[in-house]
């Protein structure tokens, strides 16, 4: 099959071509025409209908981390516009959702529940990254992790599954039991989804979210915290009223940094956990209390991703219509309005920003 993309493209250079938000070093990046791919063996080829930007993407692009060349953009919901051979279970015209990460599941560490640690689980499957008008999709995620969208599930919700699922993985790790508590620390998208997560997961958990912005935190509100506070002092007499004085079961920590993690333990009863959820600088250090880990047995755990597990309990969770993350979508706009989309999110003028193809790819 020929896209309508393609088709277009093909008139204009006799080769189909696509358009790609590509990195250049640094955080410059230019929309740049590249041919459109074509799927092989078990793979299919999506167009674009929306990709989030997430901070793993501002990561890479503020740590200069992306090589020239690459193409950013992972939580993509997409249409099938054309299947390589051999690819059963989808069709043209489908409404997809597909991760970039899949493991092998059947390694030690697979085996052991840290499929986000299998080697293979970093492999990029999707050619040639998310801020492109069509993607590849690798006959790994095609088989083991994509995934048919039902017609009342949205696009801004479904593509929240990977961002989701990642934070779904650190709540079950933290272990909250029924009627249990959380602190949420930093109520930007990450954290306001660590908050909707957990209101739509284990049962009955109060949630208090604190964040220094008034704004956010009546967001938060609106969103199904119980309590919401500033940091320092008001934070800490919430988590007092919330759970008579004993601090919380869990504190996800979606801020970083020393200071905040410190806050984080201090946030947290005895026998409790802290999730960091956020990336540091290379050689970032903490510096707490060893006491308030070993003589009051808390647990700090990281987590860094979701699996395909975790994918299909939030799919399910969408689906029955628990969670629907779209509220948490500030803006839509064209791969062109790239450059525009960062300095939103620099200046903290966006919550959760969407792409959709760009102009020239939404005409063809
Ligand atoms: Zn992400
Ligand atoms: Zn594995």
């Amino acid at each position: 099959m020929v896209s309508l993309v393609q088709a277009h493209a093909s008139r204009q250079s006799g080769q189909a071509s696509h358009r790609v938000v590509a990195c250049l070093g640094g955080d410059q990046t230019v929309l740049e025409e590249r041919p459109t791919p074509v799927p092989g063996k078990g793979e299919i080829l999506l167009g674009l209908r929306v990709v989030g930007f997430c901070g793993t993407d501002l990561f890479k692009l503020d740590s200069d981390s992306a090589g020239v060349g690459t193409v950013l953009g992972h939580e993509l919901v997409g249409d099938v516009i054309a299947l390589g051979p051999g690819v059963s279970g989808f069709a043209e015209g489908d409404r997809v959702v597909v991760p970039h990460h899949v493991p092998c599941g059947e390694c030690h560490l697979c085996n052991c529940g840290n499929e986000t640690m299998c080697d293979v689980f970093r492999e990029n499957l999707f050619e040639p990254g998310a801020f492109a008008d069509t993607i590849l999709i690798k006959s790994r995620a095609v088989t083991f992790a994509a995934r048919r969208l039902p017609d009342h599930m949205s696009d801004e919700a479904a593509v929240f599954m990977e961002p989701a699922a990642c934070v779904l993985r650190g709540v079950h790790r933290a272990g909250i039991e029924t009627g249990g508590s959380a602190v949420v620390l930093g109520a930007g998208s990450m954290g306001l989804l660590h908050l909707l997560v957990l209101r739509a997961a284990p049962p009955d958990c109060r949630v208090i979210v604190v964040d220094p912005v008034a704004e956010r935190r009546a967001l938060a509100e609106k969103l199904g915290a119980q309590y919401t506070a500033a940091p320092g002092e008001d934070a800490a007499g919430a988590v007092r009223a919330a759970t008579d004085g004993l601090g919380v079961d869990a504190v996800f920590d979606t801020v970083g940094g020393n200071q905040t993690l410190e806050a984080g333990l201090e946030l947290t009863r005895q026998g409790g956990t802290v999730v960091l959820f956020a990336h540091a600088p290379d050689g970032g250090k903490a510096g707490f209390d060893l006491n308030n880990l070993f003589k009051y047995e808390r647990r700090l755990i990281g987590t860094y991703s979701g699996a395909i597990k975790e994918q299909a309990e939030i799919f399910d969770l969408m689906d029955k219509g628990a969670l629907d993350p779209s509220p948490l979508v500030s803006h839509k706009m064209p791969l062109d309005d790239f450059e525009q989309a960062l300095s939103l999110v620099r200046n903290h003028q966006a919550l959760k920003i969407l792409f959709t193809p760009s102009r020239a790819g939404a005409e063809a």
